[in-house]
């Protein structure tokens, strides 16, 4: 995470998917951090941490991860902080679970993982609809990683303020003249 980036709540409307996209899009602009939990199916999803998010995984994530070994998840978690939400958002989740019938379709893993963005306040990356579901009924802003374009989305060049060279991963600053790179979409 550079320093450059200011932290903000999340202000993605969960409701209209193209506004969440243009909010991801934006946030970035204008050097806004975002606070995000991703499920495992958003870490899939994910080529790359957007720099403007301050990421967060569970431990239950995390299990899953190693389950599948996947190379790609393992370079991710180097930018993605581990966490673990408390009993009381839990059992907060637990019960709008049982309200909604979505109980029996949402794992243990689900269910921490929607507590701990609900505690942080954070929006919540998933693909999976029951989640989805529940978050919106404990208004928890989330984020569909499935969605046409966003791949594309969240691919980032670094830019050199000094040379003006272009680079594809992030660098602490420009290898060839020292000075600071700011991010940049990748066109
Ligand atoms: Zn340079």
């Amino acid at each position: 995470m550079t320093s450059d980036f200011v932290y903000q709540e999340p202000v993605f409307n969960f409701h209209a998917k193209n506004t969440v996209l243009r909010k991801v899009i934006k946030a970035v602009d204008v050097n806004l951090v975002v606070k995000v939990v991703l499920d495992t199916s958003a870490l899939f999803g994910l080529e790359q941490v957007p720099p403007n998010w301050e990421a967060y995984v569970t431990e239950g994530v995390l299990a899953e991860l190693e389950k599948y070994n996947d190379r790609r998840a393992e370079n991710l978690l180097h930018t993605i902080k581990v966490s673990q939400a408390t009993t009381a958002s839990l059992s907060k989740v637990k019960e709008a679970a049982r309200g909604t019938g979505d109980s029996s379709r949402l794992s243990k893993t689900d269910m921490e993982v929607l507590a701990l963005a609900l505690e942080l306040k954070a929006a919540l990356a998933t693909d999976d609809y029951s989640i989805q579901n529940l978050a919106s009924v404990l208004g928890v802003e989330y984020l569909p990683m499935n969605m046409k374009g966003i791949s594309k989305v969240v691919r980032w060049n670094y830019l050199c303020t000094g040379c003006g060279k272009v680079f594809k991963e992030p660098q602490p600053d420009c290898p060839v003249c020292g000075s600071a790179l700011r991010t940049t979409r990748r066109r």
